[in-house]
This record gives structure tokens, sequence and C-alpha cells, in this order.
């Protein structure tokens, strides 16, 4: 593997990151983040500099790990001698098709389930990516890692992933960056570069409040887990900013908390995402 690989990964995670934060009306650690990704931007050769430069004004993700063969970033199937090469060369190969940066990466979290068939119900706004069976009313969990565990379980339980370990692991290491707690009681963990599969959300409530770590030190009492695979990236930071502005009204929040069963939950989240997710 080409030695600025994980150079490259950490810094599209800290951009990706960035953009997150801006999402939420209070942004926090910004100056933090934007000096870490200039540090690393200028530690880069000049060449992939002038890459970088130019593939970010077309979409925030530029290096996807390869699966099964295939370029995460465009879905394409990768040529043999492609995938021999992203394996074991040191020079930086690219997608012929995205032209994204590939790197190798073994045993990634997996999206399993059925894909929509012709003939289902056409879905609209949230449920195109959710489902009531993802909704915890009542979350056991009194810590961070405990919520995130039961949020990572249910989606395996109820079909969606391959393995919640992997999910835990993956979200826990991203807590580790900037926590994605942020005002107003909200958390939004996450893990990115799941293999397969659309975006899922899961979403769980607590009575009495979470200390996940954030900014501000208050508790948290919602939060959304979601599975990003490295295609739906850009579709997920869309989604963040619609349940970042839903979620930024008091009454939003308290009309969620209110909900004492997964489909009463379920349905106040469709209905006070209406207008921010399309
Ligand atoms: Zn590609």
């Amino acid at each position: 593997m080409h030695p600025k690989i994980n150079h490259l990964i950490q810094l599209q995670e800290l951009t990706l990151i960035r953009t997150e934060q801006k999402a939420h009306r209070h942004g926090h650690r910004l100056d933090e983040l934007e000096s870490s990704i200039r540090a690393l931007t200028e530690q880069l050769p000049a060449d992939i500099q002038v890459l970088m430069a130019r593939m970010q004004k077309r979409d925030p993700i530029i290096t996807v790990p390869m699966a099964n063969g295939t370029c995460t970033g465009c879905g394409m199937k990768i040529p043999t001698s492609l995938v021999q090469a992203v394996k074991v060369s040191s020079n930086l190969q690219v997608c012929p098709i995205c032209t994204r940066i590939l790197y190798f990466q073994d045993g990634l979290p997996r999206r399993v389930g059925a894909a929509p068939r012709r003939g289902d119900p056409h879905k609209v706004g949230i449920a195109r990516f959710s489902a009531p069976g993802l909704m915890i009313s009542k979350l056991e969990a009194s810590t961070r890692d405990e919520a995130i565990r039961e949020l990572a379980q249910k989606m395996q339980a109820e079909g969606f992933v391959d393995d919640a370990e992997k999910l835990v692991d993956s979200s826990l290491r991203r807590e580790a960056i900037v926590s994605t707690a942020v005002d107003n009681g909200l958390a939004f963990p996450h893990v990115r570069g799941v293999e397969g599969g659309g975006l899922t959300l899961g979403l769980g409530l607590s009575g009495k409040g979470i200390k996940f770590d954030g900014y501000d030190k208050a508790l948290t009492r919602i939060v959304f887990f979601m599975v990003i695979p490295t295609a739906a990236s850009a579709f997920y930071l869309k989604v963040l900013a619609g349940l970042a502005e839903t979620f930024s009204d008091a009454e939003a929040r308290k009309a969620l908390l209110a909900e004492e069963s997964p489909e009463k939950l379920w349905k106040a989240l469709v209905k006070l995402t209406k207008k921010t997710i399309l």
C-alpha cells in the first residue's frame, strides 16, 4: 500500500468531520479541525495536493476502500490487474471509472438485508433508510459505549448489518477524534466505510440521559446512529444537516422524547422530518 494512504484517509476523515460540525448550529472545535487539516495537507507532496484540490471540488470522498474487487466509491468492478496493484503496489492507484484513490482494506463491516424490489411500496423521506424496527424508545444504556452497542445490536438483530461489534469498534474510534454529541442533548454516532447497501439510521431515546462526553458536557437524550456505505457519504451529510435542522427546535425534541413505544417514535420521526429529509 502507498505510504501516503493512511495520511489521506486521516485527512479525509477530518474534512468530513469538519462538514459534520458545520451542519450543527454551534459547530465545536472548528478552529482545531481547520489547523489539523491544514497541517496534514501541507505535509502531502505537491502533486497529491493538486490532485486532491481538484477532486474535492466535486465530492468530499476522494480516498475509498476496494471491497470484493469493486470500487466502493462508484460501485464498479475493478480489473484484476488493478486489484493486485492496489494490494501490493507502492504507487497510488485510482479507480478507472470515478478516479478516486483506491486502497485495500479487509474485514469491513457489511450492510446486509434485501435490496428493495420492484413492486415494493415506494418509500419517501426517512423511510428510505430507516424502519420502525430500528427505533428504541427506551435505551437501557447508561454510558455512551453501551448506547452505541445497543443501537448496533438492534441493527444486526433486524438484519441490516452482519456484525454489530465491528460497528461498535469503528464508531468508538470516530468518537475518539471529536465527540458526535452536540448541543441540546443530541448525538450522532456513526460508522463510515460500511460495505454495500445504503445508508441506515437507528434512533434511541434515553429518559435519564447519557454522558456522551460532548463539548458542553450536557447529557444526551436523543441518539441517532448511522451506518454509512462509502457511496452514500455525501447523502449522509445531507441527512445529518436535515436532522440537525429539525431537532435544533425544542418543540421537535420534546415531541420525540414524549413517545413511549417504538411504533409511535417511528411515526413521530417520520412526521417531524418530513420537510427536512426529502
Ligand atoms: Zn470508482
